[in-house]
């Protein structure tokens, strides 16, 4: 059993709400909203980070991507939105299972913090 808190989620043994799922890749809200909209998007497989993506997860990355779009209509995000990734320790990330976040309903500040 995996201790990763969105391995838990892909398997529904902890609740999210979920704005698109399909076999390969689960996209929800995220708990602590830094925009209006703020949704994490996984694949299932468990990647731990951007540093860890393998040539064999090249169809995978590339699912997610093109799913953006489609996830942003769901959202209602016509005016634009941000897609984030965080990465290892100096990228501020704490989940160690790849995301992606997408942000929106709000202009977002350049650089970031
Ligand atoms: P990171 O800091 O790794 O880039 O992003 C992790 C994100 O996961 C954070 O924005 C955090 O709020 C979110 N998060 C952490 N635990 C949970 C959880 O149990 N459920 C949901 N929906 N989001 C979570």
């Amino acid at each position: 059993m995996s201790d990763c808190i969105f391995c838990k989620i892909v398997n529904k043994e902890i609740p999210a709400n979920i704005v698109y799922e399909d076999d390969q890749i689960l996209c929800f809200h995220d708990v602590s909203p830094q925009a209006p909209v703020h949704v994490l998007l996984i694949p299932k497989k468990r990647i731990v980070s951007m540093d860890d993506v393998q040539e064999e997860d090249k169809e995978l990355m590339g699912h997610m991507m093109v799913k953006i779009k489609e996830i942003a209509q769901i959202l209602g995000l016509e005016n634009g939105y941000r897609v984030v990734n965080n990465c290892g320790e100096h990228g501020m990330q704490t989940v160690g299972h790849i995301h992606f976040h997408i942000l929106g309903k709000r202009k977002m500040a350049w650089p970031p913090g």
